[in-house]
């Protein structure tokens, strides 16, 4: 479910005064046409009712998708210059309305971007990482191995697959030979590489990013 708010509107072009409908909450999972919104550059387009001109107008809004454990505060440019203040507020606002939304807490904090355009590069590199996370996965079950999924926010700060392939037990050592079998089949997956260094650096069997 998502939410709309009544708020205040004035057009830049001839002045008039009105009322626009503008949306509070979106849950990307539920209301895929609206996400869509963010990728055509349409989400905070108003037309005037007297002139017809189409403009955008900010107002700030949270961003859902609890299936990838994603909250986004998304707030209007103006607003970076009182930074703190706002991101105190907003957390205060979700914070009365989370249980609606999320049915756990999950281990993520909400991320807060100013301009919409700071959640556009958010869902573009979600939506060619699981891209490439559902080629993986087609080869590694083809190759008889075992998926594991990542843990959503890990997967976005290393830029890698929301999951792991295992060549046998679950430990790094057959995550490496999983990932080094794969792109030896496949080397145009830039994630998997970047997935393999990760596994290359880490210090022992145990591996981090995992979700329990
Ligand atoms: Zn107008």
């Amino acid at each position: 479910m998502s939410l709309k708010g009544v708020f205040p509107v004035e057009c830049p072009h001839c002045g008039e005064k009105f009322e626009a409908d503008c949306w509070t909450i979106v849950h990307g999972d539920q209301d895929p046409e609206v996400k869509e919104l963010f990728f055509t550059g349409e989400f905070d387009l108003l037309m005037c009712p007297k002139c017809d001109t189409v403009f955008r107008h900010e107002e700030p809004f949270v961003y859902l998708e609890p299936e990838k454990e994603l909250v986004v505060f998304v707030m209007p440019e103006a607003y970076r210059a009182e930074k703190d203040r706002w991101i105190m507020k907003m957390r205060a606002d979700f914070e009365q309305v989370r249980e609606m939304f999320l049915a756990e807490r999950g281990t993520s904090e909400p991320r807060c971007v100013f301009g919409v355009e700071g959640l556009q590069d958010i869902l573009v590199s979600d939506r060619d990482r699981a891209e490439e996370t559902e080629v993986m996965e087609f080869m590694a079950s083809e190759a008889g191995f075992r998926v594991l999924s990542v843990i959503p926010e890990k997967a976005r700060t290393h830029d890698i697959l929301f999951s792991l392939p295992f060549a046998g037990g679950l430990n790094a050592e057959s995550a490496r030979k999983a990932v080094a079998e794969l792109l030896k089949i496949n080397s145009f997956l830039p994630r998997l590489k970047k997935t393999a260094d990760l596994l290359e650096g880490l210090p022992g069997e145990e591996i981090p990013f995992i979700k329990k």
